[in-house]
């Protein structure tokens, strides 16, 4: 059986011609005007603006209401573990960071170029902190993300117990954006299932959607997370193939004010 009872498309009936207009937005799913024709209005009519003024506000209250929500449903999406922005990065601490190349990235050019890029250096360094911005600015400007550690990727892939169709349903997820960040590309134990599902994922996205790869083990080490050499080469000749490797040599972040007590072993804030 459908659904037994619908909302009408009418306006409501109410004496106040304010909430008859309140009523009919929200029934349109209008709720940025609803939220702000009031006192919108108001003001238009002070100001001696026109029916068109009024009319052309309103609409971009909406535009600015919808965008908002969709970006705040795309951050959910992409599964941040946090929340860094580029703003928040102090490059005085990464002298040797190429700055006008990480603003470049936020321009999302590699995006449409289907370019990768690959954060490499020792831990601290702001590697993670980097692809999320990057990701973040890339839904600003309306592509998809997705976020995720190689270690949870390879938890996923066991988890779904060898179900073709559960396997099948995760690379679609991680097919679909454009934008996919697999953080801590590092060693990890692989079984011949995660290795072939990582093996095809990289396949399939090869010249198809962009990656930004962050980790702190050469190219060399990567191939060892596929079962066989000749997988392995393949696999990374095509992650290089459109890369820019960005190399962070600095110091971690995380040490950062802090200095070696000598009698405990431990850190302490300086
Ligand atoms: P990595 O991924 O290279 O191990 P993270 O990106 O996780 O390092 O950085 C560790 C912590 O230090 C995070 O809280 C991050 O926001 C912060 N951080 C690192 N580098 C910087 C920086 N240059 N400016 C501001 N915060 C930084
Ligand atoms: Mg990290």
């Amino acid at each position: 059986m459908g659904k037994s009872k619908v909302n009408l498309y009418s306006i409501p009936k109410s004496t106040k011609q304010e909430e008859r207009i309140g009523s009919a937005l929200k029934l349109l799913g209008l709720d940025g005007m609803c939220s702000s024709f009031n006192k919108l209005a108001d003001r238009m009519f002070k100001q001696h603006k026109t029916f068109y003024d009024f009319l052309e506000s309103l609409l971009e209250k909406e535009l600015f209401y919808k965008e908002e929500n969709r970006q705040q449903r795309w951050i959910q999406q992409a599964r941040f573990p946090r929340l860094k922005t580029l703003i928040d990065f102090d490059f005085s601490f990464q002298p040797k960071l190429n700055k006008r190349m990480i603003h470049e990235f936020a321009s999302c050019r590699f995006i449409d170029k289907v370019e990768n890029v690959i954060f490499l250096g020792p831990p601290g360094v702001g590697k993670t902190h980097l692809s999320i911005a990057l990701g973040l600015e890339a839904i600003q400007k309306g592509y998809e993300v997705r976020f995720l550690t190689l270690s949870r990727l390879i938890e996923s892939v066991e988890k779904t117990d060898n179900d073709a169709q559960s396997r099948h349903r995760l690379l679609g997820a991680l097919l679909r954006p454009r934008l996919l960040i697999l953080d801590e590309m590092d060693l990890h134990d692989t079984t011949i299932t995660s290795s072939t599902f990582l093996f095809k994922l990289l396949q399939d996205r090869y010249e198809k959607g962009s990656i930004i790869f962050t980790s702190n083990k050469a190219f060399t080490e990567w191939g060892k997370l596929f079962d066989n050499k000749t997988r392995a080469g393949a696999i990374v000749d095509r992650i290089l193939h459109h890369a820019i490797t960005i190399p962070i040599e600095g110091e971690s972040y995380r040490l950062k004010g802090k200095q070696r007590n000598s009698y405990t072993g431990f850190t302490k804030a300086a």
